[in-house]
């Protein structure tokens, strides 16, 4: 294992992340860049060192009041809803545009705040941002209702309208920052609706910067968009209980989702959820190891774990256990763990301190409990980082905590099955609360398809891991979430249907 610290491989942060980081990032409220009207200010880390990279705003219950208001009047009176769908798909296309122009800012800011290695923001995160815009700008202009033939006595002409839902509070966790944003932001957007959006406290920047890009560089109305960042307690809490919101779209825990569906009873705001995960990994006996190898590691530790869809439960038949493991026991310690800014880095730092205490605590149950530990299980004493190793915990077994619950970091259990009778292997796999996501390792075409429709969960990946395009629909089943985003799918998140019926 290969800690991998500054040295030629390091990147130079560009001027402009620079000067943007300097110069004091700031909200984006009715058109304006500004400041936080309560006076909040939050450090922003790099998980790679504890150092102070940025101040931002921190929003309080006033502004998120000011950004509500904004949003209000954007949707209510302003020229944004009497935009054709052309118009409106030309300015989400804008965002796109503008992500794509400022790739490589992007993707420094989102490894210097989330930790990951700059290698995968510029390969997943940044392209998957401007393509989430590219593809939902193309839906402005497709939105449609349908006509419709009721059978009262009498001759009606009755069809639907497809009506944007209002103004949208969006909620979004730290693992994929831009990427979240994009997800919330570009369907809202097509739709016709207004939006606050919060970022996490975690990782405010790319939010932030995208914020600044669009007052430069895009001609949205004002209040259309509006991006602040502030803690969850506060900020988030009151934007989701706002009478003015009209719909929240939230992605993080299962646990703070709950509390969601309770605050927004106020004003019955629509609701979608995109929650945790324990993805069952299952590799059948004729499965080609060369793939499952290195696309179960990659599922594994792709973004330090830090994933709701991680492959965080691995079923593997007895025959082909060993090999598997061992093969992902030797790619997992060649996996060059340091800081994200680093080219060479593979796998970053865990998000900040409490997070890599409560994984390595679940690292410690898993000990406790009589796992063992293949690989891993610790980290670089005497960094000042939040940097734990690939971990590989073998001998599990299902009553286990670190089988049951969600870890959220770069800790994977694994376990041997024998009798492979589909629908008993499916019942294991869906022995959760969750449901979000699977991925499935043969070379039997059958048997792949069989599992597809046995394991219930929003997302089956077969001979692979890890697979988004904002064609597909993406969210849970089960206590992982409500709704569904990337696709066509996503645009009914923030539509209302109308039916309009005319006796002739
Ligand atoms: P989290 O604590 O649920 O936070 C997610 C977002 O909600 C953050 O912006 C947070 O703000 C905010 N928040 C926290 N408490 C709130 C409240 N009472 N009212 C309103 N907003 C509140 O989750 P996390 O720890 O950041 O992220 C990890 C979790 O998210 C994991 O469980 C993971 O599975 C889940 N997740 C799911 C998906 C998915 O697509 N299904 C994607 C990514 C992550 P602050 O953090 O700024 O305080
Ligand atoms: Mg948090």
């Amino acid at each position: 294992m290969n800690m991998h610290f500054p040295s030629s491989t390091a990147v130079a942060l560009a001027p402009a992340v620079q000067t943007f980081l300097d110069g004091g990032p700031k909200f984006l409220i009715d058109g304006r860049l500004v400041g936080s009207e309560a006076g909040g200010a939050i450090d922003v880390r790099n998980p790679a060192t504890a150092q102070v990279v940025a101040t931002v705003p921190e929003a309080r219950e006033s502004d998120i009041d000011l950004a509500v208001k904004a949003a209000r009047r954007a949707f209510d009176d302003g020229p944004w809803t009497r935009m054709t769908p052309a118009e409106r798909g030309k300015l989400v296309y804008r965002l796109g545009e503008i992500i794509e122009r400022h790739a490589e800012e992007f993707a420094q800011l989102e490894s210097l705040d989330n930790g990951k290695p700059i290698s995968e923001a510029r390969a997943a995160d940044v392209p998957i941002a401007h393509n989430t815009f590219y593809y939902m700008a193309g839906w402005a202009t497709k939105i449609a209702g349908s006509t419709l033939s009721p059978s009262v006595p009498g001759e009606f002409h009755a069809y639907t309208l497809r009506e944007p839902v209002g103004v949208v509070g969006q909620i979004i966790p730290w693992n994929f920052p831009l990427m979240m944003a994009a997800w919330k932001l570009a369907p809202a957007l097509a739709t016709g609706c207004t939006v606050v959006l919060k970022a996490a406290e975690d990782t405010p920047l790319s939010a932030l910067r995208l914020a600044q890009l669009i007052v430069e560089e895009a001609d949205f109305p004002p209040g259309v968009i509006n991006i602040v960042t502030g803690y969850g307690e506060t900020a988030g809490a009151s934007l989701v209980a706002h009478p003015l919101v009209d719909k929240v779209a939230f992605t993080g825990s299962t646990e703070v989702g709950k509390l969601i569906v309770k605050a927004a009873a106020g004003n019955l705001k629509r609701l979608t959820l995109e929650l945790g995960g324990k993805a069952p990994t299952i590799v059948f006996p004729d499965a080609d190891l060369d793939l499952a190898i290195p696309g179960v590691t990659m599922g594994s530790f792709f973004a330090q774990g830090q994933v709701c869809v991680a492959a965080t439960r691995i079923y593997a038949h007895k025959s082909i256990f060993d090999r598997l493991i061992d093969g992902m026991t030797e790619a997992a310690g060649r996996i060059k763990v340091g800081p994200g800014l680093d080219s060479a880095t593979q796998m970053g730092p865990l998000i900040n301190a409490a997070q890599l205490e409560r994984v390595t605590g679940y690292v410690q149950s898993g000990r406790d409990e009589g796992a063992h530990v293949q690989v891993g299980g610790d980290g670089f004493p005497g960094s000042a980082g939040y940097f734990l190793k690939p971990t590989i915990l073998t001998d599990a077994n299902p009553t286990m905590k670190v089988v049951r619950e969600e870890i959220f970091g770069p800790v994977v259990v694994a376990q041997a099955f024998d009798d492979w009778e589909l629908d008993r292997l499916a019942a294991e796999a869906n022995n959760t609360e969750y449901g979000l996501a699977a991925s499935v390792w043969t070379q039997n075409a059958s048997v792949a398809q069989k599992m597809a429709r046995r394991i219930r969960a929003g997302t089956v990946w077969i001979n692979c891991h890890h697979v988004f395009d904002p064609v597909l629909p993406f969210g849970g089943y089960k206590q992982s979430g409500w709704g569904r985003e990337n696709g066509a799918s996503a645009l009914e998140n923030y539509l209302e249907t109308k039916a309009v019926t005319m006796r002739l």
